[in-house]
């Protein structure tokens, strides 16, 4: 991981926090309320769950930009400003909020109050969240204590999640983080506040050099496509 990358993002975020903040806000409140619209409708055609709520799964994840800019908005319109800073503040300072998930490194969710249990965006949350323990995969659930409100849960098929999610990809921002591994469009929160405060050439560097390293299942994904991550040079962190 790369520790003075990191060491920079805490002295700018230190320096310019107001204005990262105002960035921030402004960003979420210009991008058009069509694609704010079209989130809360596929949303809404996700089946309803419960759970048990112990928490454990609640760890950064991947969302796709118009969720992140769906989430910033409901955060502008419903939170008070000091709450706001607060999470701006657990935003820039991410590498605090690492935990140990069994034998796995992650970012706990920026979204989860451990001491009241709860989910602070719940009517907002991503499709990942909305979505978690409802597919089987090898007959089995990602969380068996995953209760399905609506339909019976065999009826949600993979097809079935990934047509609703092809119409937000096509209206969410892509990149290519590693030259010639193809496109994607989820990152995790932190990746979005960054490609917002600085830009998206400064937030895929601390995508690849600090939030890969530091999450285990973000690092396993790009093992996982076979060839080679290639090495990063050193460059200039000018902020
Ligand atoms: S889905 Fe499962 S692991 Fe996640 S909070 Fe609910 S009970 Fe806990
Ligand atoms: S957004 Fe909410 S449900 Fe999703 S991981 Fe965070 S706290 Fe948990």
């Amino acid at each position: 991981m790369n520790e003075d990358l990191l060491k920079r993002i805490k002295i700018a975020g230190a320096k310019n926090f107001e204005s990262y903040a105002q960035k921030i806000l402004e960003a979420s409140a210009n991008n058009g309320t069509f694609g704010m619209e079209l989130v809360d409708l596929l949303h809404d055609q996700l089946p309803r769950t419960s759970c048990d709520n112990c928490g454990k799964c609640c760890n950064s994840n991947s969302v796709y930009s118009l969720e992140y800019h769906r989430i910033i908005r409901e955060v502008m319109a419903k939170w008070k400003p000091d709450r706001i800073l607060k999470l701006i503040k657990s935003l820039l300072f991410f590498d605090l909020r690492l935990v140990e998930a069994g034998d796995e490194k992650r970012l706990r969710c920026v979204f989860r109050d451990d001491i009241t249990k709860v989910c602070l965006i719940h009517p907002v949350r991503p499709f990942s969240c909305r979505i978690y323990g409802l597919l089987k995969e090898n007959g089995k659930r990602e969380c068996e204590r995953v209760r399905d409100l609506s339909l019976p849960a065999q009826t949600v098929k993979e097809e079935y999640l990934v047509n609703l999610q092809a119409k937000i990809l096509a209206n969410s921002e892509s990149y290519e983080p590693y030259e010639g591994k193809g496109q994607i469009h989820f990152f995790p929160i932190e990746f979005w506040f960054f490609r917002y405060i600085f830009s998206p050439e400064r937030a895929l560097q601390i995508y690849k050099e600090i939030l890969v390293p530091l999450s285990k299942p973000l690092t396993k994904m790009w093992e996982n496509q076979k060839e080679h991550i290639p090495d990063i040079l050193p460059s200039d962190y000018e902020f």
